[in-house]
């Protein structure tokens, strides 16, 4: 039996209940890599009964026990760091070089946590400032309890990252879903589990699609807590299963996230975060800003630099060296933004760049670049997140017209300011309904700064002290005044 037919339970590789497979592809290749089973609603049982088993000892250790384990995951991934950015890029597609920012980046973020970890062992038992005399209370922050983690395909060891080290941080214990499509880079960290000896339990990961583990897990009444990155449609239905039975839900969704470009900018440099803002990871990036919003001054230099950037930019296979961007990590995905493509062409979109400027590889998922200018903002490819490296592009006028196209979208989730201007810039920034806003920068995304969406992008911050609060449930102890 091939080891990804397994279920990773109680710290034991075993068979999963259903017998159906799912292909998982090299999108590159399009080779067949291996299988994953479907998963099963019994596994969600048997590893909800392993992480309940395993959750009052794993509550019971200090915060800085606790942070030992994330060190070690922290260490194993730093150990494992080649192989596994090797994994990500041929499971993936996405180039090896953005392959090992997204190590460094959850390397970072189980270290962060396991500072914080140490960190909430001084915050238990604070006094709370009261107005009364001879009453104490006393603050504590418990486990939520045993939670729920579903993660999405575009970049499974970061969302993955930004879930379990708070949650066990916090003292909850976890069962873990990856993508059906994306199962290989996490299953390491089922393998970091045994080999840092982290107490049977208190990580179960469970492989299979929507249907077979996903739902089941949403829904299960002994979960306290789903935390879901993905799309809006299954985060919806994840909210709705978490309602019937009043569970906790934090969810990172999707967006179509603006970035602004004003007069005084300096073309070249804007053009520089133009393109890593949507071409990264093929597009396939939550944060993309994918509406570009550029003073008509300074339109037709930004143009000519941009599309000067796409004509240079290298598609082929993402592990060697020279690639720019790799194929879209599904056949799928690549066909679900044809799609938009389609429609643009039926609307008479005007292209700056598109598939008529490049020759693709000759297999794999790859789109061309693409560049539309003059976006009509009634276009479906202005409002709906295309998830590709497809760009749309208007003018305006002044700051309030950018302000106001910027905030014109049921998302909220990011946003990119420049202008040559520091204040100017910040003062648009602040008027922007986004919860990561870069202003003059690349998207730097850090573990101390929190991340998440306004409106329909999701609900809570993942990251930062917000990503373990949203892990912990607060209790207060009120009494008589200890004497003296
Ligand atoms: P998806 O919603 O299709 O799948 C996400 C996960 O949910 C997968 O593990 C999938 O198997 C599981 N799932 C499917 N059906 C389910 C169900 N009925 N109940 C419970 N789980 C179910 O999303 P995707 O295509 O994997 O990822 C792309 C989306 O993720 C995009 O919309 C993107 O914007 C979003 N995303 C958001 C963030 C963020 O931080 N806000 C980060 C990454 C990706």
């Amino acid at each position: 039996m091939s080891p990804h037919e397994h279920q990773f339970i109680d710290n034991e590789w075993v068979a999963s209940a259903s017998h159906q497979r799912l292909p998982v592809i090299n999108p590159y290749t399009e080779a067949l890599i291996t299988e994953v089973t479907t998963g099963h609603p019994d596994d969600v049982d048997n590893a909800v009964g392993a992480a309940q088993r395993a959750l009052p000892a794993w509550q019971g250790l200090s915060g800085a026990e606790r942070g030992k384990y994330l060190e070690g995951f922290a260490e194993a991934l730093s150990r494992r760091r080649d192989e596994l950015a090797r994994l990500s890029s041929i499971n993936n597609g996405k180039v090896l070089a953005e392959a090992h920012i997204d190590l460094d980046d959850a390397i970072a973020c189980y270290r962060y946590y396991a500072n914080q970890a140490r960190a909430l062992d001084r915050r238990q038992g604070e006094r709370v400032k009261l107005d009364m005399e001879g009453v104490e209370a006393r603050c504590y922050h418990d486990p939520v309890g045993v939670v729920g983690l579903i993660t999405p395909w575009n970049f499974p060891l970061v969302t993955s990252a930004w879930k379990l080290a708070p949650a066990l941080a916090a003292g909850c214990t976890v069962v873990l879903k990856p993508s059906e499509v994306t199962p290989l880079p996490e299953r390491a960290l089922a393998e970091i589990a045994l080999e840092i000896d982290l107490p049977a339990g208190v990580l179960n990961v469970l492989f299979g699609d929507g249907q077979g583990i996903g739902a089941p897990l949403a829904a299960h009444f002994d979960i306290d807590k789903i935390s879901f990155t993905g799309s809006n449609r299954v985060g919806e239905a994840v909210m709705h299963a978490a309602a019937d039975r009043t569970a906790g839900v934090s969810l990172e969704l999707g967006g179509k996230s603006p970035i602004i470009v004003m007069e005084d900018a300096d073309p070249e440099r804007a053009a520089d975060w133009v393109m890593a803002g949507i071409y990264l990871n093929a597009g396939q990036i939550c944060s993309a800003t994918s509406r570009l919003l550029v003073h008509k001054d300074v339109a037709e230099p930004l143009y000519a630099a941009l599309a000067h950037r796409i004509d240079a930019l290298v598609l082929g296979d993402p592990l060697v060296e020279d690639t720019d961007m790799g194929p879209l990590t599904s056949a799928r995905q690549r066909d679900s933004v044809r799609g938009y493509l389609a429609l643009a062409e039926q609307e008479g979109l005007v292209a700056v760049r598109d598939a008529r400027h490049r020759t693709l590889p000759r297999h794999g998922y790859f789109l061309a670049p693409t560049l539309y200018r003059d976006v009509p903002t009634t276009s479906r490819l202005w409002q709906e997140e295309i998830f590709g490296p497809v760009l749309c592009a208007r003018g305006i006028d002044d700051e309030a017209e950018a302000i106001r196209l910027a905030n014109d979208s049921e998302f909220g989730l990011a946003a990119t300011v420049v202008s040559g201007d520091p204040q100017r810039a910040r003062r648009i920034a602040r008027r922007l309904r986004a919860g990561s806003i870069w202003v003059n920068s690349e998207q730097l995304v850090l573990p101390q700064t929190g991340w998440g969406g306004f409106k329909r992008s999701g609900i809570g911050r993942e990251l930062g002290p917000w990503g373990l609060a949203a892990f912990l449930a607060v209790k207060h102890l009120v009494g008589t005044a200890d004497e003296g």
